[in-house]
């Protein structure tokens, strides 16, 4: 059944207001043209968020699901780091956690727990899954879905920190610049060096623990949490689906065609549960 997946998975994510702490690389030295405003509702910048904030966040939901499934996760951190409270590492492992790559005696030969197999460790040993950023345009016509990319528009936000003292008058201190997307909709593309059941069952389970902890603090993405950012509905899009198929469901003038249905229904009872079995084995052996 593996084989009938394509080795580039793709998944859904809308969100009202994205904050990332990584920052966001945009493109608005192209569209300024020289004049280029901020704040002009006007402009047409896109830009690229960072994989790096992505990846944790998808990371630690993959770890969640390990852990619901009754296995123990591979710690983010090497156990050797010089963590600046040495406590905390060792709350995390009776937490749920084993250290960083205990679940196997030689990367290189042996692939240890799951999330070390798709999110590599130490020694030039590569995951299995290559998150890769996402490209974000204003212009839906301009955005690829089959190539990872998403609707989305720039903007900064400024924010001014006012004194508290009572006589300044809410005097401002300081202005501070946030970079931002708003309104983001698109695909984030995974692409497995290898694939194997079990990867597509952890990132299904995955996926759907996000979406339904979207509005919990651990679970949201980016920074400005607080703020209301990062609030993000997420699913796995169908890995049976041709690329049509995929921007099909991007298009809003259009449903699904009846061989998408029929590949939802194959997804649900079938492919998925099977997979999620294969998880629940590797799971089963241990780390
Ligand atoms: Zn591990």
């Amino acid at each position: 059944m593996i084989e009938d997946i394509d080795r580039d998975v793709f998944v859904r994510i809308q969100t009202d207001l994205l904050v990332v702490g990584d920052s966001i690389m945009t493109d608005r030295h192209h569209a300024s043209n020289g004049n280029y405003e901020d704040d002009d509702p006007q402009n047409q910048i896109g830009g690229i968020i960072p994989a790096f904030p992505l990846s944790g966040w998808l990371r630690h939901g993959l770890e969640v699901t390990v852990q619901e499934y009754g296995g123990t996760a591979c710690h983010p951190g090497e156990a050797n780091a010089n963590f600046m409270k040495d406590s905390i590492y060792q709350r995390d492992l009776d937490a749920g956690y084993h250290e960083k790559g205990t679940c196997t005696d030689d990367p290189k030969e042996d692939d240890g727990c799951v999330v070390f197999d798709l999110f590599g460790g130490f020694d030039g040993v590569p995951g299995k899954v290559m998150r890769r950023p996402i490209k974000f345009n204003p212009v839906r016509s301009s955005v690829d879905y089959t190539r990872g990319q998403a609707e989305g528009h720039y903007r900064r936000l400024n924010r001014n920190i006012v004194s508290r003292n009572r006589d300044d008058n809410r005097e401002a201190l300081r202005n501070a610049a946030v970079d931002a997307v708003a309104n983001l909709d698109g695909c984030w593309q995974l692409s497995f060096r290898e694939m194997k059941p079990e990867f597509i069952g952890l990132l299904a389970e995955g996926v759907d623990f996000l979406d339904s902890h979207k509005t919990d603090f651990m679970h949201q993405l980016g920074g400005a949490r607080n703020f209301g950012a990062g609030v993000v509905d997420c699913a796995l899009i169908n890995p049976l689906y041709e690329d049509h198929e995929l921007k099909r469901v991007f298009d809003r003038r259009q449903g699904n065609t009846n061989k998408m249905d029929e590949k939802d229904d194959q997804w649900v009872d079938e492919y998925r549960p099977a997979f999620v079995n294969a998880l629940e084995e590797r799971i089963a052996e241990g780390p």
